[in-house]
């Protein structure tokens, strides 16, 4: 079997304290799994400079012209992380067939590539890396992930537990996430959409080398915001839910109030008052669910994700056009 040429892709924005750090261990990894026999002499670390605005790009072009491994490209301006590892991935899919997405901090390890190609090798298409323990994250961060992701669960948006962005993607797998338009990116979100033989793989997740995490609590929340909002539609069902819960209250207080009326328990105009303000509320929450109900299908609409993606055929798949 031909080995496969193994990308791996790293955003970096402001990371000049780390990159001469870590670079070389991506370096050493992409050498050890070579001589290993397990991919091929054209595998590269690719760096995806996020627009930072110190010696990022500086470093990593020095890489490049230090070692042949090390490509880099660099985005126009900061477009956040998603966008970054977004733009690795599509610069890799056609000149890889494996890429593995991981930060360029030294937190995740490394060593976790090995068990991804050899899952890769085994027939999955997609390898999670999956966070086994948070020991060294603080309690708040702790905290406020794990329950980033309950609230992902919660609200329908289907994610693997503790995986973040390392991963391995094979090059087919890409092929077909290339047709998923979408601006709003949420990646570990998107990834199981495609579909495909998966499975994970569990390490430990390390502190920071040196600088500062890009991830503070505003960018978690909008992260999650964006999670939630991308790959479900679940809120717009609660306001109907909410909406069809009113109504039936409102009605059942429609029934109180003449009940009220008619024993003479309420001053004059109340009952009416009170009903028309309870009907109106109801409807008009429905209404609004309705609408939402509209608005979601058209948001579906108009991210053209792919309708079906084909895995296997019984013939040859060369005697096709590839897809
Ligand atoms: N990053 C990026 N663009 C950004 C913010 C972060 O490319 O706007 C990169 C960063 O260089 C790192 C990775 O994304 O390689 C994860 O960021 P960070 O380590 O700060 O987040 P944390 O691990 O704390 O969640
Ligand atoms: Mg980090």
């Amino acid at each position: 079997m031909k080995k496969p040429i193994l990308y791996i892709v790293i955003p970096c924005y402001n990371e000049e304290e780390v990159l001469p750090i870590t670079s070389r261990d991506f370096l050493a990894k992409i050498y050890e799994l070579i001589e290993k026999d397990k991919i091929d002499g054209k595998s590269r670390v690719l760096f995806v400079n996020d627009g930072s605005k110190d010696k990022t790009w500086e470093i990593i072009t020095k890489l490049a012209q230090e070692d042949e491994h090390f490509i880099g490209i660099a985005q126009s301006r900061n477009r956040g992380h998603q966008n970054a590892v977004l733009a690795g991935l599509m610069e890799a899919k056609d000149k890889a067939d494996i890429t593995i997405s991981i930060d360029c901090d030294g937190q995740d390890d490394i060593n976790a590539m090995n068990e991804m190609v050899d899952a890769y090798l085994d027939g999955c298409e997609v390898v999670y890396g999956v966070r086994s323990k948070r020991d060294t994250d603080t309690f708040f961060k702790r905290f406020t992930a794990e329950t980033f992701y309950k609230l992902l669960y919660a609200m329908g948006a289907e994610v693997v537990f503790n995986h973040a962005d390392y991963r391995l993607v094979s090059s087919r797998v890409l092929r077909e996430f290339a047709d998923f338009k979408e601006v709003n990116l949420f990646l570990r979100g998107m990834f199981p959409l495609v579909g495909f033989k998966s499975t994970s793989v569990y390490y430990e997740r390390h502190e920071r080398i040196a600088g500062e995490s890009h991830y503070p609590l505003r960018k978690m929340l909008a992260l999650a915001f964006d999670g939630i909002t991308s790959l479900s539609i679940k809120p717009i069902r609660i306001i109907t839910g909410l909406g069809t819960f009113i109504s039936i209250l409102s009605f059942l207080a429609i029934i109180w109030t003449f009940i009220m009326f008619y024993m003479k328990n309420s001053v004059v105009g109340w009952a009416s008052t009170i009903s028309i303000i309870c009907f109106i509320g109801g409807v008009q929450l429905i209404c609004l669910g309705v609408l939402g109900e509209y608005i979601g299908k058209i948001y579906m609409e108009v991210k053209h994700r792919p309708r079906y993606i084909i895995s296997e055929r019984t013939w040859d798949q060369k005697d096709t056009k590839q897809n």
